[in-house]
């Protein structure tokens, strides 16, 4: 992973340079290869995914991560960084990739940060007193673990619900950077979330009649996910893939699994399976894919891969 870092860099170097040559420096001009209003650069995938639905024509995304690559620990190179100036905007989350939060504060460039759509979720969360409907046994979990998916986890793309919110959130920085397209980026965003709530009450119906609750995952990119649709998940890592996991946190999801009658633990896409391979091995359990979204490859999209997480959810865990 680490040996591919520059590569990729450099790979989107050009793309940005291309972008930054043509636009901003051409006296206002669009660049030629496009007729977009905006020139704008998205942070990691599902950000990129918005921008592209809510921007449609009239805006040219540029994605700091190429395509496949996990987000959480990529690197930028000096050349991309100094490229941000060139964009309109630049649409990231902090506190989630240390180098792109570095890059905008050295950068000085205009960013639309999601950030608040985490501390709102964390704040309706501590309203409606939801640690008092936690069952028993969840509690004991979080308690033991010290994972209480509290405003320190940032993967809230896992519910559809709050990209939607998102979604608007990108449609009013849009519109505010070029309000002749104001109607177009709200009849987008509108369309976009008619889409994500229809993904979440597919997910509803899906998860409606389960076995089984406890998902076994490979790092805690579910959080949002799992409270949406009344799930509990359990991470070999936690929030960053990049963590290794203990063995004595092994053991104790090895026997997690044995107690909660699991038949199923994910890996996901971008990050080594072996863990979670062995431990189903040694389970006698079988492995799926549930993909965290943070970035895809080829023609897969947000909406393609939630519904392949939906499928594998209703095998894993028994739904009707
Ligand atoms: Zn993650």
């Amino acid at each position: 992973m680490t040996l591919r870092t520059p590569l990729i860099a450099a790979a989107s170097l050009g793309t940005l340079l291309l972008a930054g040559c043509s636009g901003a420096e051409a006296d206002g001009e669009a660049s030629p290869e496009s007729d977009a209003s905006l020139t704008v650069a998205a942070a990691f995938y599902p950000l990129q995914y918005v921008a592209e639905h809510v921007g449609g024509e009239l805006v040219a995304v540029e994605a700091l991560m190429p395509p496949g690559v996990e987000p959480h620990d990529a690197e930028l190179s000096p050349a991309v960084v100094r490229s941000l100036q060139t964009m309109d905007t630049v649409l990231y989350l902090s506190e989630f990739q240390p180098a792109v939060d570095d890059a905008i504060a050295t950068t000085d460039a205009r960013a639309l940060d999601a950030h608040h759509i985490v501390d709102e979720h964390a704040a309706a969360h501590e309203d409606e007193g939801h640690e008092d409907e936690v069952h028993e046994d969840e509690a004991d979990h979080a308690d033991e673990d010290g994972h209480d998916h509290g405003s320190s986890d940032p993967h809230f793309w896992t519910d559809p619900t709050l990209l939607a919110a998102y979604a608007e959130d990108v449609a009013a920085e849009f519109a505010e950077l070029d309000p002749a397209g104001a109607d177009t980026y709200a009849a987008n965003a509108e369309a976009l979330v008619a889409e994500l709530t229809a993904l979440d009450e597919d997910f509803q119906a899906g998860l409606a009649s389960c076995e089984r609750d406890d998902i076994f995952v490979s790092h805690e990119a579910f959080g949002y996910l799992a409270e949406r649709y009344d799930l509990h998940q359990e991470g070999v890592a936690g929030l960053d893939p990049e963590a290794e996991p203990s063995p004595a946190r092994i053991r104790e999801i090895r026997e997690l699994v044995a107690e909660t009658g699991a038949t199923t633990v994910y890996s996901e896409s971008l990050v080594d399976a072996s863990a979670i391979e062995a431990l189903a091995a040694d389970a006698g359990v079988q492995t799926a894919v549930l993909d965290p979204v943070e970035g895809v490859t080829g023609d897969d999209d947000y909406i393609a891969v939630m519904t392949r997480n939906l499928d594998a959810l209703k095998d894993g865990l028994g739904c009707s």
